[in-house]
This record gives structure tokens, sequence and C-alpha cells, in this order.
């Protein structure tokens, strides 16, 4: 008997392929599994009762639907909820859950959220401030893997109406380097726009890369979320001290990729900018930083440095933060600062994993 088919791994086409081809059913079916799986959400075969008994029978003898374990889950004081999940072979990645900024209309109890998803084990980048970098690679994500930190998110909070999402917006910007396990990202992009389910607008998904020239390109051409880049160096030589790899890219090339990356009407590309006290917020990089900005349409976010043990880098002081976004302004740059969220719980990329190692027994 051969291994069985994981459901969560086909996308649209292959489903299709997979219930027409070697179950030999009509077409229709296809849908209705699709539906099951991703709107719907459900995890048991035997749940889809709009297949007979036979069928959902003689389906469960050929497939199954791959779902992480969740092995720890935190919720913040502020309500961040990061959950680290086991994957079948006993890897385990981070996804975390964010309350939405966004201010509500009075009277509307809705809660909004975003979640911030992983598609590697690792990353193999090595940036020197990040926790995840400093675990290498161990592989790369599946499509199923990356989406069921969707799904398993989805079920935990109970969003289980994709026409009134409850996790509203979606960031590449867990654990790993989305455009080096590309196929698989593009693929969970396809997936999540499906009209019949998860039906993700693109314009409320957004992946973050360190910049990667080759996976940038052919990013930009599919159109299928918009595009968030991690800057944090103002020029080449602090880049090349904070993502020694990624600067492998010249930032004068990787500024002149972004002027021509392919942008929707009022998109705009999100620089993202950690930021290190005293070695990267002074009056010199703000002046940088002002010559790429005019180049591009970019908004830049600001993101304060949060403590990794080991890495020799300092957190900015508010005023510090504030001083060096002021400055920003002044020279005309919309600068936002995203505060950190869920410090309490490790909430930044890899944090928490990687505090689970350090708990654990040595082997
Ligand atoms: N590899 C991709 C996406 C994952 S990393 C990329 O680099 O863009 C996503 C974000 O995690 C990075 O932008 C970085 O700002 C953030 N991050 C990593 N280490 C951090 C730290 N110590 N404090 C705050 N943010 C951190
Ligand atoms: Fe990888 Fe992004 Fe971390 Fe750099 S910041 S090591 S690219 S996950």
């Amino acid at each position: 008997m051969p291994d069985k088919v994981d459901l969560r791994e086909l996308p649209w086409p292959a489903l299709e392929r997979f219930v027409v081809e070697e179950l030999g059913w009509k077409r229709f079916r296809a849908m209705q599994i699709w539906q099951w799986i991703w709107a719907r959400n459900v995890v048991d075969i035997a749940a889809m009762t709009d297949l007979s008994v036979h069928d959902r029978e003689q389906l469960a003898d050929r497939a199954t639907i791959g779902t992480p374990r969740i092995a720890d889950v935190r919720v913040s004081g502020d309500g961040t909820t990061k959950f680290l999940l086991e994957l079948c072979d006993g890897e385990l990645v981070e996804t975390v859950l964010i309350p939405s900024d966004a201010p509500q209309r009075p009277g509307d109890l809705t809660v909004r959220m975003t979640q911030c998803i992983s598609t590697q084990v690792g990353c193999p980048m090595g940036c020197s401030f990040c926790s995840t970098g400093r675990l290498g690679l161990k592989r790369n994500m599946t499509m199923g893997e990356i989406l069921g930190q969707v799904q398993t998110a989805r079920a935990y909070v109970q969003d289980t109406r994709p026409e009134h999402p409850i996790i509203r917006n979606l960031v590449y910007m867990g654990m790993g380097e989305p455009l080096l396990n590309l196929e698989a990202v593009l693929d969970s992009l396809k997936t999540l726009e499906h009209p019949r389910g998860l039906a993700f607008s693109p314009r409320r998904v957004t992946v973050s890369t360190c910049g990667i020239e080759k996976g940038m390109r052919e990013f930009g051409e599919s159109g299928l979320a918009f595009l968030a880049v991690s800057l944090h160096a103002p020029n080449q030589e602090l880049r090349e001290k904070l993502m020694p790899r990624a600067a492998a890219w010249h930032l004068d090339d990787l500024v002149a990729a972004l002027e021509s990356y392919p942008l929707k009407t009022r998109e705009r590309i999100t620089l993202e900018y950690l930021v290190i006290a005293g070695l990267n917020d002074q009056q010199e990089h703000v002046r940088q930083l002002a010559r790429i900005c005019a180049r591009l349409k970019a908004k830049l976010n600001l993101i304060p440095y949060n403590p990794t043990p080991g890495a020799p880098y300092l957190a900015p002081s508010p005023e510090e933060l504030l001083r060096f976004e002021k400055a920003l302004w002044q020279k005309g740059i919309t600068a936002i600062v995203r505060k950190s969220k869920g410090q309490d719980i490790e909430a930044a990329c890899g944090q928490l994993r990687a505090a689970h190692e350090e708990r654990l027994p040595a082997m």
C-alpha cells in the first residue's frame, strides 16, 4: 500500500487530478473536498458529510489531512498569542496572532487579528540579530505546513466564516526566508486566494524578504501578495555586518530592483527597519535612508530591536526611537513605529523555539 496522500499538500489542480484520475470520481467532488479542507477547516475525512459513507471510507483509505500539533501556546498581556507547532517529523515552528491596531467602530466587538507565519524550519541567511538565523536551515516547509499554521490558528480562535474572518491579514514574517522556498510559498498564496477556500485577497497578505534577487522577480510577477523588504541598514557596509548573506546582493542593486518592482495601484513596498541603539539610528543613517526612500514608492516601518541572547546589540529607549522617527519625518519620510508586541512571551521571530531548546535537557 503506497503512502497516503496528504490532501493539504495538494494545490487546486493537483487535488482535481487526484479526485478524477486516482479515485475515478466526478470533478465536482474535488470542489466539495476543497471546501471542507480550506473553507470549513475539517481535519477528519469522516466529517465530510456531503460525501457518502462509502466515498468517505474510500477517500480515507487513500488520503489524510496533515495537521501540526500545538506544542505550546502563550498569550501575552496585550493579547498577542504565540503558538509553537510540531510538524509531523517533530520539527518545531512558530506562528503568532497579533491583535490588530486598527481602531474599531463603537459597538463593533469583532476581533481582528494579523497572523505571522513561518516558511522554513530555521533559516540559512544567518542575520546577526535574529534567533532563527542562529538555528541555520533545518528544512523548507511544505505548502500544507505553511497553511497548516493558518488552519490551526483559525480553529483555535474559532474563525469559521471566511466571509467574516477574524484573522484578517497574513504576514510571511515568521521563521525562514520565504523567497528561498518560493514554490511552496507561491502554492500557498494561490491556495489562500481561492474564492471557494480561504478567500484571502492578495491585498491582505504580505511576504517579507531579506532581499533575494532571483526570487523577488518571480514573486513580483505573480502579484499574489504585497512585498516587504527587511532593509535594516541604509548603507552596504552596515548591511554586511547585520545581514552578511543577504548583503551579497549589493544594496545599490537591491534598491535598483525595487525601483522597477511591479506595483499595483496605490500599492507601496514596505521597508522594514530594525532600530538598534547607537548602530543604525544616527543622523547619517537618516540622510542615507532619505536618499533610498526618495527613489522608491515605499513606506518605512521602524521595528525596535528585541534583544536576543548572545547578540551584541542594544534596544533603543522610547526617547531614542522617537528622536529617530522625528528626524526621518523632518526629511519627509513616512516612518511608522511598529511596536514590538508580546515581548513578555518571546514573540520576536525564532525566540520561542530558541527558548524551548534551552529548557530541554541536553541530548
Ligand atoms: N526572512 C524574512 C522574513 C522573516 S524575518 C526577512 O528577513 O524579512 C522577519 C522579521 O523578523 C525581520 O524583518 C526582522 O525585523 C524581525 N526580527 C528578527 N529578529 C528580531 C529581533 N531580535 N527583534 C525584532 N525583530 C526581529
Ligand atoms: Fe532569516 Fe529573516 Fe532571520 Fe535574516 S531576519 S536570519 S532572513 S528569518
